[in-house]
C-alpha cells in the first residue's frame, strides 16, 4: 500500500510517498513560493537526482497536481497512475483538546479543525487548504490527519494547566498542549524497540531538538508532560525562540522599547534564542565554530540551550520516580556529539553516564546506543521519522 504525506506550510508543501510494504520513501519533493512568483516543485525520485520544476502554482491545488504530475510522470514518476495511492496522510499543527489520535477527515472533523484555528493561527489554515486541495484533485481517496498536539492529549491536568484564571481556560482554551507529538511518539516506540522493551514499561525522556526543540516525558508509553506549551514558543531555548521566560518581559520590552505587543511577539519567536544571544547565527554548526574561534556570546549561547534542556530532564526524572531511558533526535539531537555531551554531563550520581566514544562515533542517521556500559540509563540517538509515522497512523486508520 502507497501512501502519501503531506505537510502544507502557507506558501510551500513538502510530501512523500511511501511504501507501506517496505517502509521506503518511493519519491519526495517540495513546493516552494505557492501563491508567489516563481513557484517551483523540486521532486526526487529514490534513488534518482533531485528534478526542479519551475512552473506557476497559483494555490494549494495546483500544487498537489504539480505533485501527482511528477509522481506519475514518464520520465521522473515513481507510480504509473494516481489510483495506486490508497490514502493520504496530512501533518497538522493543532487538534485542540479535540483531537487525542489521528483521525479519518470528514466534514466534522473539518468543522473541528476550523475551530482550532486561532489556537494555531498561521499553521492550521495552510493544513486546512492542504486537505481541501487533495481532497479535490484526488476524490474518494481517505484524507487522514495526524496532529502535532495529540501525543501530548494524555497529560494530567496539573501538568498542562497555567495557574491563570480558571475562566480562561473554559473561554479561550488557554493550556499547554505541546507540539512536536509525532516526532516523540515516534522514537519512544523505536528506543523501546532498541530496547526489547515494551513502552508500557519504560520512562523516557525524549529531547527534539531541532529549529524548534522540545523535551517530553513519556510514562509508559504516554506523553505526561512536555517542554512546548499553549504555543511552540515555551520551553527550552531554541534557533530563534526564546523558550521559557519571565511572562512580566513582554510588558517591560513594549514599554522600554516602545513595541506593540504584537512585535514583541514576533522579537520573542523570530529573533531571540541562540540567534539573539549569540549575534551570529540560529544554526547549532555556526554557533560551534564561533565558538571554537573564541565567540563568547556564541559560547553563552550553547550553554544556555544546554542549561535549559538539563532543566527538563531534571524535573522529569522527579515527575516519573526516575528514568531508563534519554533519547536524543531531530538536526542537533542526531548530529551534535557535543551537546549531547554535555547536556548528561555531570548526572553520574543519576546513574546517566554517556560512553563518549561512541557519542563521537554516532553515525549520521543510524540508532546508536551511546551510554557507558555501567551507565543504568541508557542514552540513545534515534533519527526521527515523522513522515513515516504520519504514513503508519494513516495505515492503520485506513486498514
Ligand atoms: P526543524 O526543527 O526545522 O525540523 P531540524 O530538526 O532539521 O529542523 O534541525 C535543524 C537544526 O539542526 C539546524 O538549525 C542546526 O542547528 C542543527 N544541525 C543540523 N545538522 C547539524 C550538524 N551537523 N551539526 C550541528 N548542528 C546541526
Amino acid at each position: 500500500m502507497k501512501i502519501l504525506v503531506i505537510n502544507a506550510g502557507s506558501s510551500s508543501l513538502k510530501y512523500q510517498l511511501i511504501d507501506m510494504e517496505t517502509e521506503k520513501v518511493m519519491a519526495k519533493g517540495l513546493c516552494e513560493r505557492i501563491g508567489i512568483e516563481g513557484s517551483k516543485l523540486n521532486h526526487t525520485p529514490d534513488g534518482g537526482e533531485k528534478n526542479v520544476i519551475e512552473k506557476d502554482m497559483k494555490d494549494h491545488s495546483d500544487a498537489i497536481k504539480m505533485v501527482l504530475d511528477a509522481l506519475t510522470d514518464a520520465n521522473y514518476g515513481v507510480i504509473s497512475d494516481m489510483s495506486e495511492i490508497a490514502a493520504v496522510g496530512h501533518r497538522v499543527v493543532h487538534g485542540g483538546e479535540t483531537f487525542s489520535g489521528s483521525v479519518v477527515i470528514n466534514d466534522e472533523v473539518k468543522k473541528a479543525l476550523e475551530a482550532c484555528v486561532p489556537l494555531a493561527p498561521l499553521h492550521n489554515p495552510a493544513n486546512l487548504i492542504g486537505i481541501a486541495a487533495c481532497e479535490a484533485a484526488m476524490p474518494g481517496v481517505p484524507q487522514i490527519g495526524v496532529f502535532d498536539t495529540a501525543f501530548h492529549q494524555t497529560m494530567s491536568k496539573e501538568a498542562y494547566m497555567y495557574a491563570v484564571p480558571y475562566e480562561l481556560y473554559e473561554k479561550h482554551k488557554i493550556r499547554r498542549y505541546g507540539f512536536h507529538g509525532t516526532s516523540h511518539k515516534y522514537v519512544a516506540q523505536e528506543a523501546a524497540k532498541m530496547l526489547g522493551k515494551n513502552p508500557e514499561d519504560l520512562k523516557m525522556i525524549t529531547c527534539h531538538m531541532g529549529n524548534g526543540s522540545s523535551i517530553t516525558a513519556v510514562d509508559g508509553g504516554k506523553s505526561v508532560d512536555t517542554s512546548m506549551g499553549f504555543t511552540p514558543l515555551a520551553g527550552v531555548v531554541m534557533g530563534t525562540r526564546c523558550g521559557d521566560i519571565d511572562p512580566a518581559i513582554v510588558k517591560f520590552i513594549a514599554e522600554a522599547e516602545g513595541k506593540t505587543i504584537a512585535e514583541v511577539d514576533a522579537l520573542l519567536n523570530k529573533e531571540s534564542g541562540v540567534q539573539g544571544i549569540s549575534g551570529v547565527s540560529s544554526d547549532f554548526r555556526d554557533l560551534e565554530a564561533a565558538q571554537a574561534e573564541g565567540n563568547e556570546r556564541a559560547a553563552l549561547a550553547l550553554d544556555m540551550f544546554v542549561e535549559s534542556v538539563r532543566k527538563f530532564i531534571g524535573s522529569y526524572m522527579v515527575k516519573m520516580g526516575g528514568v531508563d531511558a534519554i533519547i536524543f533526535t531531530a538536526g542537533i539531537g542526531e548530529n551534535t556529539p557535543v551537546m549531547r555531551e554535555a547536556i548528561t554531563a555531570n548526572l553520574e550520581a543519576f546513574g546517566i553516564k554517556v560512553d563518549s566514544e561512541k557519542n563521537e562515533k554516532a553515525i549520521r542517521g543510524a540508532q546508536m546506543d551511546i551510554s557507558a556500559a555501567d551507565s543504568k540509563v541508557k542514552i540513545l540517538v534515534v533519527p526521527t521519522n515523522e513522515e513515516l509515522m504520519i504514513a503508519k497512523e494513516t495505515l492503520a486508520l485506513v486498514k
